[in-house]
């Protein structure tokens, strides 16, 4: 899809040079892609472009994939094979040219209806950075959005919760919530139908499949029989968060456009997930949020997990626009609610009676300084030179611009201790 719209800021110079690159990925190793907003593109280069294009489409379309998911299925357990090469359901007359392939064999409906367990999770850190959640944690978001009366679950970038819907809606007989999942991962294509997946990437909110994936996202939105609509969605950490700002607020438009009256002023309910340090970025784009101190653990995430010894506290919250107050955060881990903030708090985050409010944003408990007027991070001291808290070793070091992860100086986004 469309191209972003980046400038290069220079030393010194007031206006940087702007440029379009790439939108989904960050790493010019998987996408080249680079423009000057003020080149002429000549027509060769330009047809050079749209041969490369037609060369590194998917094999298969999705509606193509929907007929092969169906002639699968009807095949006896012995001839259902994945090629883990590929990535790909094989068909019994495919098998030679996939014959030097790793694959597996036997594949059941059971493995058919959990799809980010039989695909290996892209973990390109700049592009895909697939981190399923861990099953307590899939387990607890869907059970909090039934409890919140919902029914109906636009997933953006939440494989493995639409999976379990999905999942669950075949099984359960009284299990009535539905999901539609927009996703940039091509692969799920082969599992789902087209009202059930739609190729989407977040960071321009483009549908690869035209008007009609819009369309199908569109009557998903419409909230018809009363089903109640929520969006999650747990994008990229090292994604910008203005691009996907941008993109929800387009999704929440269509939402909004579903219905000619009573939605002028409201907002499609929506749980984004995402690192606290980004909590400031995110409140920037949608001030209705807040971030809820919920930790969202992951299965292959070695730093996320979640263990009774030697736990490392995961980074990564909900953040939402519906009530505080009314998201439910489990007391068997530990969460209480805070009468005062009205809002569940994790066991660590203590009540600052000068901020009047529970200021921890890692779980552990933070202090207050009353030279910054805040509550800081329990590893934290006042330093003079700085004029605020720090880390003791860190260098009074003076940069006017802020980190665009962190916002703080004297770092680069690159090299960001947030996201390393
Ligand atoms: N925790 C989620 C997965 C989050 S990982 C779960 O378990 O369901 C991030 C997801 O965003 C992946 O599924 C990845 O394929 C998707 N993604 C990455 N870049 C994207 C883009 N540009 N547009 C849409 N989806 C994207
Ligand atoms: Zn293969
Ligand atoms: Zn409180
Ligand atoms: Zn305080
Ligand atoms: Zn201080």
């Amino acid at each position: 899809g469309p191209a972003l719209l980046f400038v290069k800021a220079s030393q010194g110079k007031e206006e940087g040079r702007r440029f379009y690159a790439c939108s989904a990925c960050r790493d010019r190793k998987d996408c080249n892609f680079f423009q000057w907003e003020d080149e002429k593109v000549s027509e060769t280069r330009l047809a050079a472009r749209e041969e490369y294009n037609r060369n590194h489409q998917p094999c298969y379309t999705h509606r193509q994939n929907v007929g092969r998911y169906k002639n699968f299925v009807l095949l006896p357990l012995s001839k259902r094979r994945f090629c883990q090469e590929c990535q790909q359901l094989l068909l019994p007359e495919e098998w030679e040219k996939h014959s030097d392939h790793q694959f597996l064999c036997d594949i059941t409906t059971a493995q058919l209806k959990s799809p980010s367990q039989l695909l290996y999770p892209l973990e390109n850190k700049k592009t895909n950075a697939q981190y399923l959640f861990a099953d307590r944690s899939c387990q607890f978001l869907l059970n909090l959005l039934i409890d919140l009366g919902f029914r109906r679950v636009l997933s953006v970038g939440t494989p493995r919760l639409h999976e379990m819907i999905q999942s669950k809606a075949s099984q359960e007989e009284e299990f009535n919530v539905r999901s539609l999942l927009l996703d940039i991962d091509f692969r799920y294509s082969q599992f789902y139908a087209e009202n059930e997946f739609c190729h989407y990437n977040m960071f321009n909110h483009h549908f690869f499949g035209g008007e009609a994936a819009h369309e199908i996202c569109r009557k998903f939105l419409n909230e018809e029989n009363g089903d109640r609509v929520i969006m999650v969605t747990d994008p990229p950490f090292g994604g910008l968060v203005e691009a996907l700002a941008s993109s929800f607020k387009k999704l929440m438009a269509m939402w909004r456009e579903t219905e000619k009256e009573g939605r002028d002023n409201r907002e499609m309910p929506m749980f984004w997930i995402f690192p606290y340090f980004f909590e400031s970025r995110i409140l920037d784009f949608f001030p209705s949020f807040s971030m809820m101190d919920y930790q969202v653990d992951y299965d292959n995430h070695a730093l996320y997990k979640h263990g009774k010894t030697g736990r490392r506290q995961s980074p990564v919250r909900i953040f939402t626009n519906l009530t505080p107050s009314m998201i439910v955060l489990p007391e068997e881990e530990g969460y209480r609610f805070c009468t005062v903030c009205q809002r569940y708090v994790s066991s660590g985050n203590q009540h600052c009676e000068i901020c009047n409010s529970c200021t921890s944003k890692d779980g552990r408990q933070w202090k207050h300084c009353v030279l910054c007027k805040k509550c800081v991070k329990p590893s934290w001291f006042h330093c003079n030179s700085c004029n605020c808290c720090a880390l003791q070793k860190h260098s009074c070091e003076k940069t006017d611009t802020g980190c665009f992860v962190c916002g703080k100086a004297g770092h680069k986004r690159s090299a960001c201790p947030s996201l390393s």
